[in-house]
Protein backbone atom coordinates (compact mmCIF):
# COMPACT_ATOMS: atom_id res chain seq x y z
CA UNK A 1 0.00 0.00 0.00
CA UNK A 2 1.77 3.24 -1.07
CA UNK A 3 0.23 6.13 0.19
CA UNK A 4 0.73 10.19 0.32
CA UNK A 5 0.15 12.00 3.54
CA UNK A 6 -0.32 15.40 1.73
CA UNK A 7 -0.98 18.98 3.85
CA UNK A 8 0.08 22.11 3.66
CA UNK A 9 3.38 22.51 6.72
CA UNK A 10 2.02 21.96 9.84
CA UNK A 11 -1.24 19.55 8.52
CA UNK A 12 -0.03 16.90 11.10
CA UNK A 13 1.62 14.78 8.34
CA UNK A 14 4.57 13.66 10.43
CA UNK A 15 2.22 13.20 13.73
CA UNK A 16 -0.23 10.86 11.97
CA UNK A 17 2.59 8.69 10.17
CA UNK A 18 4.18 7.65 13.43
CA UNK A 19 0.48 6.30 14.35
CA UNK A 20 -0.08 4.71 10.91
CA UNK A 21 3.09 3.25 10.55
CA UNK A 22 2.49 0.91 13.79
CA UNK A 23 -1.33 0.14 12.66
CA UNK A 24 -0.45 -0.94 9.15
CA UNK A 25 3.43 -1.74 9.69
CA UNK A 26 4.73 0.18 6.63
CA UNK A 27 7.49 2.37 7.02
CA UNK A 28 7.24 6.11 7.37
CA UNK A 29 9.09 7.95 4.80
CA UNK A 30 8.83 11.79 5.32
CA UNK A 31 12.01 13.63 2.43
CA UNK A 32 12.10 16.41 5.11
CA UNK A 33 13.54 13.83 7.93
CA UNK A 34 15.90 12.45 4.89
CA UNK A 35 17.03 15.62 3.88
CA UNK A 36 17.63 16.95 7.48
CA UNK A 37 19.87 13.37 8.30
CA UNK A 38 21.54 14.21 5.51
CA UNK A 39 22.26 17.77 6.95
CA UNK A 40 23.66 16.24 9.91
CA UNK A 41 25.76 13.26 8.72
CA UNK A 42 27.36 14.76 5.56
CA UNK A 43 28.81 18.15 6.21
CA UNK A 44 29.58 18.73 2.37
CA UNK A 45 26.22 18.18 0.99
CA UNK A 46 24.39 19.45 3.59
CA UNK A 47 25.68 22.52 3.18
CA UNK A 48 24.19 23.07 0.14
CA UNK A 49 20.58 21.51 1.34
CA UNK A 50 20.74 23.72 4.39
CA UNK A 51 21.16 26.97 2.36
CA UNK A 52 17.57 26.34 0.84
CA UNK A 53 16.09 24.32 3.94
CA UNK A 54 17.00 27.06 6.53
CA UNK A 55 15.15 29.76 4.85
CA UNK A 56 12.03 27.77 4.30
CA UNK A 57 12.85 27.54 0.55
CA UNK A 58 12.08 23.93 -1.70
CA UNK A 59 15.30 22.14 -1.76
CA UNK A 60 16.11 21.43 -5.89
CA UNK A 61 13.82 18.63 -7.22
CA UNK A 62 17.00 16.65 -8.35
CA UNK A 63 18.62 16.28 -4.80
CA UNK A 64 15.55 15.83 -2.99
CA UNK A 65 14.53 12.91 -5.21
CA UNK A 66 18.14 11.71 -5.26
CA UNK A 67 17.76 11.11 -1.67
CA UNK A 68 13.79 9.78 -1.76
CA UNK A 69 14.69 7.24 -4.43
CA UNK A 70 17.94 5.63 -2.36
CA UNK A 71 15.53 5.23 0.33
CA UNK A 72 12.75 3.62 -1.80
CA UNK A 73 14.95 1.04 -2.32
CA UNK A 74 15.10 -0.17 0.74
CA UNK A 75 13.91 -3.93 1.73
CA UNK A 76 11.02 -2.43 4.21
CA UNK A 77 9.41 -0.50 1.50
CA UNK A 78 8.19 -3.48 -0.20
CA UNK A 79 5.43 -3.59 1.78
CA UNK A 80 4.34 -0.27 0.56
CA UNK A 81 5.22 3.37 2.37
CA UNK A 82 3.69 6.57 3.71
CA UNK A 83 4.92 9.25 2.18
CA UNK A 84 5.13 12.85 3.73
CA UNK A 85 6.54 15.68 2.23
CA UNK A 86 7.02 14.40 -1.33
CA UNK A 87 5.78 15.26 -3.82
CA UNK A 88 5.31 19.00 -3.34
CA UNK A 89 5.00 20.14 -6.92
CA UNK A 90 3.57 18.56 -9.99
CA UNK A 91 6.71 17.83 -11.81
CA UNK A 92 7.73 15.78 -8.36
CA UNK A 93 4.60 14.06 -8.81
CA UNK A 94 5.44 12.44 -12.32
CA UNK A 95 9.23 12.14 -11.03
CA UNK A 96 7.51 9.75 -8.37
CA UNK A 97 5.43 8.04 -10.58
CA UNK A 98 8.66 6.96 -12.80
CA UNK A 99 9.56 4.84 -9.86
CA UNK A 100 6.27 3.98 -8.26
CA UNK A 101 2.69 3.66 -8.19
CA UNK A 102 0.37 5.50 -5.70
CA UNK A 103 -2.31 4.01 -4.34
CA UNK A 104 -3.86 6.70 -2.25
CA UNK A 105 -3.29 9.90 -1.18
CA UNK A 106 -4.80 11.34 2.05
CA UNK A 107 -5.21 14.63 2.08
CA UNK A 108 -5.41 16.76 5.93
CA UNK A 109 -7.55 19.76 4.99
CA UNK A 110 -6.60 22.48 8.03
CA UNK A 111 -7.22 26.69 8.02
CA UNK A 112 -4.84 28.95 8.14
CA UNK A 113 -4.69 30.22 11.60
CA UNK A 114 -4.06 26.24 13.43
CA UNK A 115 -1.44 25.66 10.62
CA UNK A 116 0.36 28.91 12.57
CA UNK A 117 -0.59 27.90 15.67
CA UNK A 118 0.86 24.39 15.48
CA UNK A 119 4.18 25.85 13.53
CA UNK A 120 4.91 27.97 16.26
CA UNK A 121 4.85 25.92 19.10
CA UNK A 122 6.40 22.81 17.53
CA UNK A 123 9.45 20.99 19.01
CA UNK A 124 11.32 18.00 17.38
CA UNK A 125 13.78 15.53 18.97
CA UNK A 126 17.23 15.94 17.68
CA UNK A 127 17.66 12.20 18.37
CA UNK A 128 14.72 10.35 17.05
CA UNK A 129 12.45 13.11 15.08
CA UNK A 130 9.34 12.65 17.69
CA UNK A 131 6.90 15.58 17.05
CA UNK A 132 5.87 17.49 20.19
CA UNK A 133 3.58 20.76 20.75
CA UNK A 134 4.54 22.72 23.66
CA UNK A 135 0.73 23.73 23.97
CA UNK A 136 -1.36 20.22 23.37
CA UNK A 137 1.85 17.03 23.30
CA UNK A 138 3.89 18.09 25.92
CA UNK A 139 7.16 16.62 27.20
CA UNK A 140 7.17 15.01 30.45
CA UNK A 141 10.35 17.22 31.07
CA UNK A 142 11.04 19.99 29.64
CA UNK A 143 13.18 20.24 26.48
CA UNK A 144 13.72 15.97 26.81
CA UNK A 145 12.43 13.40 24.72
CA UNK A 146 9.73 11.10 26.61
CA UNK A 147 10.79 8.57 24.42
CA UNK A 148 15.14 8.65 23.78
CA UNK A 149 15.85 11.45 26.20
CA UNK A 150 17.22 13.80 23.22
CA UNK A 151 16.79 17.37 23.38
CA UNK A 152 13.84 19.09 21.98
CA UNK A 153 14.78 22.26 19.71
CA UNK A 154 12.47 24.32 17.23
CA UNK A 155 13.29 24.11 13.42
CA UNK A 156 14.60 27.28 11.66
CA UNK A 157 11.83 26.87 9.77
CA UNK A 158 9.02 26.72 12.21
CA UNK A 159 9.93 30.85 12.79
CA UNK A 160 7.31 32.91 12.33
CA UNK A 161 8.74 34.71 8.94
CA UNK A 162 9.79 31.50 7.76
CA UNK A 163 6.80 29.64 8.53
CA UNK A 164 4.55 32.32 6.53
CA UNK A 165 6.93 31.70 3.70
CA UNK A 166 6.24 28.02 3.49
CA UNK A 167 2.40 28.67 3.51
CA UNK A 168 2.72 31.13 0.51
CA UNK A 169 4.81 28.56 -1.18
CA UNK A 170 2.55 25.72 -0.43
CA UNK A 171 -0.43 27.23 -1.37
CA UNK A 172 1.17 28.91 -5.13
CA UNK A 173 3.38 25.38 -5.57
CA UNK A 174 2.10 22.48 -3.92
CA UNK A 175 -1.71 22.81 -3.48
CA UNK A 176 -2.47 22.54 -7.20
CA UNK A 177 -1.46 18.70 -6.58
CA UNK A 178 -5.06 18.25 -5.22
CA UNK A 179 -6.44 18.82 -8.24
CA UNK A 180 -4.09 16.88 -9.72
CA UNK A 181 -4.90 13.62 -7.43
CA UNK A 182 -8.67 14.58 -7.91
CA UNK A 183 -8.04 13.90 -11.14
CA UNK A 184 -6.61 10.75 -10.67
CA UNK A 185 -9.01 9.64 -8.28
CA UNK A 186 -6.82 8.54 -5.57
CA UNK A 187 -7.36 11.94 -3.84
CA UNK A 188 -9.09 11.50 0.03
CA UNK A 189 -9.63 14.71 1.76
CA UNK A 190 -9.84 14.91 5.82
CA UNK A 191 -10.69 17.75 8.37
CA UNK A 192 -7.80 17.88 9.79
CA UNK A 193 -8.64 20.62 11.92
CA UNK A 194 -9.17 18.42 15.10
CA UNK A 195 -6.50 18.60 17.76
CA UNK A 196 -3.60 16.43 16.96
CA UNK A 197 -3.65 15.41 20.85
CA UNK A 198 -7.31 14.34 19.95
CA UNK A 199 -7.81 11.50 23.03
CA UNK A 200 -10.27 9.90 21.00
CA UNK A 201 -7.99 9.94 17.65
CA UNK A 202 -10.86 10.56 15.19
CA UNK A 203 -8.57 11.27 12.56
CA UNK A 204 -6.73 7.99 12.49
CA UNK A 205 -9.66 6.07 12.53
CA UNK A 206 -11.08 8.66 9.67
CA UNK A 207 -7.51 7.72 7.67
CA UNK A 208 -8.27 4.32 8.69
CA UNK A 209 -11.90 3.81 7.15
CA UNK A 210 -9.81 4.60 3.75
CA UNK A 211 -6.37 2.78 4.19
CA UNK A 212 -8.34 -0.16 5.41
CA UNK A 213 -9.46 -0.81 1.45
CA UNK A 214 -5.69 -0.43 0.54
CA UNK A 215 -4.42 -3.20 2.43
CA UNK A 216 -3.21 -6.18 0.92
P1 LIG B 1 9.31 19.19 5.99
O1 LIG B 1 9.93 18.44 7.12
O2 LIG B 1 8.51 18.28 5.09
O3 LIG B 1 8.52 20.38 6.43
O4 LIG B 1 10.51 19.73 5.08
C1 LIG B 1 11.48 20.61 5.61
C2 LIG B 1 12.23 21.28 4.48
O5 LIG B 1 12.90 20.29 3.68
C3 LIG B 1 11.36 22.05 3.50
O6 LIG B 1 11.06 23.36 3.93
C4 LIG B 1 12.26 22.04 2.27
O7 LIG B 1 13.33 22.98 2.42
C5 LIG B 1 12.87 20.65 2.31
N1 LIG B 1 12.03 19.67 1.59
C6 LIG B 1 11.42 18.56 2.10
N2 LIG B 1 10.74 17.89 1.16
C7 LIG B 1 10.91 18.59 0.01
C8 LIG B 1 10.45 18.45 -1.32
N3 LIG B 1 9.64 17.42 -1.67
N4 LIG B 1 10.83 19.36 -2.24
C9 LIG B 1 11.64 20.39 -1.92
N5 LIG B 1 12.10 20.61 -0.69
C10 LIG B 1 11.75 19.72 0.28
Amino acid sequence: MNVILFGAPGAGKGTYAKRLKEIYNIPHISTGDLLRNTVQNNPEIGKKLNAYMSVGKFVPDELVFEALKERLKEHDVKKGFLLDGFPRTITQAKMLEEVSKVDCVLNFDVDISVLMYRASWRRICHKCNAIYHLKTIVPKREGICDFCNGKLYQREDDKEEIVKKRQEDYRNQTAPLIEYYKTNNILYTINGNLDLSDPNQHIILDCQKILDSFKT
